[in-house]
């Protein structure tokens, strides 16, 4: 359960600062001058309504179930915050950077208010998993006796890859490029990913 009365004590939202355009030009580092948990990461979080009926998780295209990790960062709450996300999303590394947030378009409070900093929750729950060395192998119990291909080594092959060797199965990813990534490697400017 969210703070009930988060979203009329923060009415604002607060966007990370962006670093100036003339040094940006000079390099293809991110835009971005903050990232990661900032000290208003968690005020930010509790504008979150807990809806009881969140949208934000209809507009996103995993299903992440955004109002738990949301109320989770409110409260500091890392590990379980990483775990909750890390149940829809296998590259929160990633989506938290490039994707168009389809959540907050949809999020109920943006009727009002700005909507709620879903992207930048996301990105700072597996940034501080990372920091905090809560991301660990998972290495299935058992093997089965089934190798699978998996052809593509874009986000959708390393997400398949991911949970059929969590299964248990053993995979081959192979790729017309003959390196992995697919997209993740050929098709974003390094200033989104790092
Ligand atoms: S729609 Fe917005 S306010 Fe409602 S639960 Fe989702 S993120 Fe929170």
């Amino acid at each position: 359960m969210g703070d009930p009365r988060g979203f009329l004590k923060v009415r604002s939202r607060r966007e990370p600062a962006e670093r100036p355009v003339e040094e940006r030009i000079k390099d293809w580092l991110d835009v971005h001058a903050e990232s990661g948990l900032q000290d208003w990461t968690q005020e930010q979080a509790a504008r979150c309504m807990d809806c009881g009926t969140p949208f934000c998780m209809s507009g996103c295209p995993l299903g992440n179930i955004i109002p738990e990790w949301n109320d989770l960062v409110r409260q500091g709450q890392w590990e379980d915050a990483y775990h909750r996300l890390s149940m829809t999303n296998n590259f929160p590394e990633v989506t938290g950077r490039i994707c168009p947030a389809l959540c907050e378009s949809a999020c109920v409070l943006g009727i009002h208010q700005p909507p709620t900093m879903i992207k930048n929750d996301e990105v700072t729950i597996i940034d501080q998993a990372w920091d905090l060395e809560y991301v660990k192998p998972l290495p299935p119990e058992r093997l089965s006796d089934q190798t699978v291909a998996v052809v593509g080594s874009g986000p959708a092959g390393l997400a398949c890859a991911q949970q059929l060797t969590r299964a248990g199965h053993t995979v081959v990813g192979v790729d017309r490029d003959g390196e992995v990534g697919g997209l993740m490697r050929c098709g974003l400017p390094d200033f989104k990913l790092v």
